[in-house]
C-alpha cells in the first residue's frame, strides 16, 4: 500500500522509559493505552494504515526535562525519517529564548505544550517567553481541554491570541478534550485562522455528528489526523474517521493535504530565516 496519511499528534519516549511513561499518561486519563510508546512500536502501528509521515513530540514535566527531551526527539527524527519533530519546553525553564534557537537548530519544527501535565495555565504570565520565541517561527501544539482542571481551557487559547497574533496554534483533539460543548459556544475560536484542530482523542468519545459538526464548523481546512498514539491504534482512529459523514475530499484534505501544506509552509518560513 502507498503510504498516504499525516499523523499529526504522536508521542514517542526512549525505549526503556517508555512502559512507565505510558502507563503513568493511561492513569492520568483513565483510560487503557493500546500501544508501546516507543519509535519502532509507531512506525510498525502506522503502517498498518498507511502513515507516512508521523508529528512526534513528548512533555517535559519539569524544567530539567526540556533539554534532554528536544535532543531525544531530534534524534528520532534524525533516524526515521518519516518522522517530524516537535520539541518541549517548561516555562519554568530559564533560557527559554535559546532553548527555542536550539530547538530549530537541531531541526525540530513547533512546540508541544500539555498545560495539564506541566501544571500552568495557557495565559499565565510565565508562560509568554514560550510565545514570544515561537511566534511567526514555530507553531505550537496544545493539549487543549479538560473538565476536570482549567490549565489548557480554550478560553485561554483566545487571550494569548490577542497578545501574540501572529502565533499560529494547533489545539489538539478537535480544539477542547472533554469539552467539546465549550468549544462550540466559545466566540471567535472555531474559525479562528490561528488555530488548527487535530482529530486525535475525540471522534472516539463523540457522537458522529457533533465531530462533523465541530470540523465544519471551524473549517475542514484547518483540521488535521491524529491518533494520540500511544493511546489508540491507527486502524481504529483511520476507521473513526473513516466512518464520519464528510465528503471524500474533506476526508483526503484532514489525512494528508491540511498537514503537507502547514509543514511544507512552517519548513519554508524556518529555511528563511
Ligand atoms: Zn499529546
Amino acid at each position: 500500500m502507498k503510504n498516504f496519511i499525516y499523523d499529526m499528534h504522536t508521542h514517542i519516549f526512549p525505549q526503556k522509559i517508555a512502559e512507565k511513561a505510558v502507563s503513568s499518561i493511561g492513569s492520568f486519563y483513565g483510560l487503557s493505552m493500546s500501544r508501546g510508546g516507543f519509535s519502532e512500536d509507531l512506525i510498525e502501528s502506522g503502517a498498518k494504515v498507511g502513515v507516512e509521515k508521523f508529528l512526534v513530540c513528548s512533555t517535559a514535566t519539569t524544567p530539567l526535562q526540556v533539554t534532554a527531551i528536544n535532543s531525544f526527539v531530534a534524534g528520532e527524527v534524525k533516524k526515521h525519517l518519516e518522522f517530524i519533530g516537535f520539541g518541549t519546553m517548561h516555562p519554568g525553564f530559564e533560557n527559554i529564548g535559546d532553548e527555542v534557537d536550539r530547538i530549530v537548530d537541531i531541526g525540530l519544527v513547533g512546540i508541544k505544550l500539555h498545560p495539564d501535565f506541566q501544571k500552568f495555565a495557557i495565559d499565565d504570565a510565565e508562560a509568554y517567553p514560550i510565545y514570544e520565541a515561537a511566534e511567526g517561527r514555530l507553531p505550537i501544539l496544545f493539549h487543549t481541554g479538560d473538565k476536570r482542571y482549567s490549565y489548557s481551557n480554550p478560553e485561554r487559547i483566545l487571550k494569548i491570541l490577542k497578545d501574540f497574533p501572529n502565533l499560529t496554534c494547533i489545539c489538539a483533539h478537535l480544539g477542547g478534550y472533554s469539552e467539546w460543548d465549550k468549544v462550540a459556544a466559545l466566540k471567535g475560536y472555531l474559525g479562528n485562522p490561528n488555530i488548527y484542530f487535530d482529530t486525535s482523542s475525540s471522534i472516539r468519545f463523540l457522537d458522529p455528528k457533533t465531530s462533523v459538526d465541530i470540523i465544519r464548523a471551524h473549517g475542514v481546512e484547518h483540521v488535521f489526523w491524529g491518533t494520540d498514539y500511544p493511546m489508540e491504534q491507527h486502524t481504529v482512529e483511520r476507521d473513526n474517521l473513516m466512518a464520519l459523514e464528510l465528503t471524500d475530499k474533506e476526508k483526503q484534505m484532514i489525512f494528508r493535504d491540511n498537514a503537507v501544506k502547514f509543514i511544507g509552509d512552517i519548513e519554508r518560513r524556518l529555511k528563511k530565516n
